[in-house]
């Protein structure tokens, strides 16, 4: 029989403990944080939410401490992520450079970049954004064309970039580019750079989605010089690097709480005697992030002992959105309410914005069918 393995996910007392300190500061903090807002989920943006959450010493959890970090336990973090996501706390100006720039540079980065930057992203001072999606390569990220060409003391960027995430707002951008001549490898050539997206030649332009937010944006590099201290790891290995990162990306709660905020307006909303139809549905669904849950633990601590959970995470990933798209479909089956932008009513409101949103849940960080190619390979199917 086929299986993919989830070993069980570690516990820890002191990580319980720690979910009640950070209930508590989300209690207090979040307090006139309206229900349409909390909806946001990840993409809520608030630097000096970010900051403060960083004086509790919540962001950066893992890392060392000579780095800015706290070197928590991977569980411990993830009952953070768990807690901020469930409570709808608008993470994501330090979301990107927390889940994933920072663990990059802590693996492959040079000492200079890491004393530089991790400790002002540890600060919730420094953000990132991901620049892998191009025009014509997003799910064939090594159809990637945007090139980096060696010039004295760097390089020259020309390329575009595309649905780069709060690439308006971040300071800096991990490019995926070509550096090396194009073979039959078609992974070969690739690197990483760190790039500062104050550098002259660069223009960002907004994309607005159908929820109206401009969160995403298009992003045209003309010459721009990067150094050569910006290249992460070794020249070539991109790809290697790149697909390390993905892990990062897929598997954590921001998989499967991106509509929670929706179920818990329907639960306000339905009161103490629902339907015997919405508690079905409700125990439906809520069975399902049961399962979620236990198996994006499983992920977590399989990253802490220093595993590669590539195939786990696709799994986790393709299963969660799936939930999270489920959501909204079932609140329309459980009351009568039409779903509205800026109503007064909370879950009309809420309704709107995760129905408008909720088709990026399975584009964003890889679709579904990549995914489920991923998790075929893995079971010796391709
Ligand atoms: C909200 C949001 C935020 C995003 N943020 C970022 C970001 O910050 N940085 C970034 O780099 N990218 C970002 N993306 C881009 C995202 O990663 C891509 O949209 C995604 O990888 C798909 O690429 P594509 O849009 O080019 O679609 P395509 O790759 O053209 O795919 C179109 C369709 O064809 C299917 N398909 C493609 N290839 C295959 C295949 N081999 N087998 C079967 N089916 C296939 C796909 O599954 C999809 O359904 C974001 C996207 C969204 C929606």
């Amino acid at each position: 029989m086929l299986s993919i393995p989830f070993p069980k996910p570690p516990t820890s007392e002191a990580a319980e403990a720690l979910r009640l300190e950070v209930r508590a500061f989300l209690k207090e903090t979040l307090a006139d944080r309206p229900p349409a807002e909390r909806a946001l989920s990840w993409t809520g943006y608030d630097e000096a939410f970010s900051r403060a959450l960083a004086q509790q010493g919540w962001i950066a959890m893992t890392w060392p401490k000579k780095y800015g970090g706290h070197e928590r336990s991977a569980l411990e973090r993830y009952v953070v992520q768990e807690e901020l996501l469930a409570a709808g706390a608008p993470v994501s100006a330090h979301w990107i450079a927390d889940r994933q720039s920072g663990p990059l540079l802590l693996r492959y980065g040079t000492e200079e970049q890491r004393r530089e930057i991790l400790p002002r992203i540890a600060a919730g001072e420094c953000y990132f954004c991901i620049g892998m999606s191009e025009p014509d390569s997003g799910s064939d990220l090594a159809g990637a064309r945007t090139r980096a060409t060696p010039v004295d003391g760097g390089f020259r960027v020309n390329g575009t970039k595309l649905w780069t995430t709060n690439g308006h707002r971040a300071h800096y951008m991990i490019l995926f580019c070509r550096t090396g001549e194009n073979t039959d490898d078609r992974h070969g050539g690739t690197s990483q750079l760190m790039v500062d997206l104050s550098s002259p030649g660069i223009t960002i332009r907004p994309i607005r989605d159908m929820s109206g937010l401009e969160d995403f944006n298009e992003i045209v590099f003309e010459d721009v010089f990067v150094p050569e201290g910006a290249v992460i790891g070794e020249l070539g290995k991109g790809w290697d690097q790149v697909m390390g990162e993905l892990a990062y990306e897929r598997s954590g709660p921001d998989r499967w709480l991106s509509s929670f905020a929706l179920l818990v307006e329907l639960a306000r909303y339905l009161g103490t005697s629902p339907s015997e139809r919405a508690q079905e549905l409700l125990g439906r669904i809520t069975s399902h992030l049961v399962v979620l849950r236990r198996l994006s633990r499983s992920v977590a601590g399989m990253l802490e002992r220093g595993e590669n959970p590539a195939l786990q995470a696709s799994l986790v990933k393709d299963l969660g959105t799936g939930v999270e798209q489920e959501i909204p479909e079932i609140v329309r089956q459980v009351v009568d309410i039409e779903a509205s932008p800026g109503s007064d009513h909370q879950l009309s409101a809420v309704l709107a914005h995760t129905l408008m949103y909720a088709p990026a849940f399975s584009l964003r960080g890889g679709t579904r069918e990549i995914l489920r190619g991923i998790i075929a390979r893995g079971l010796g199917l391709r």
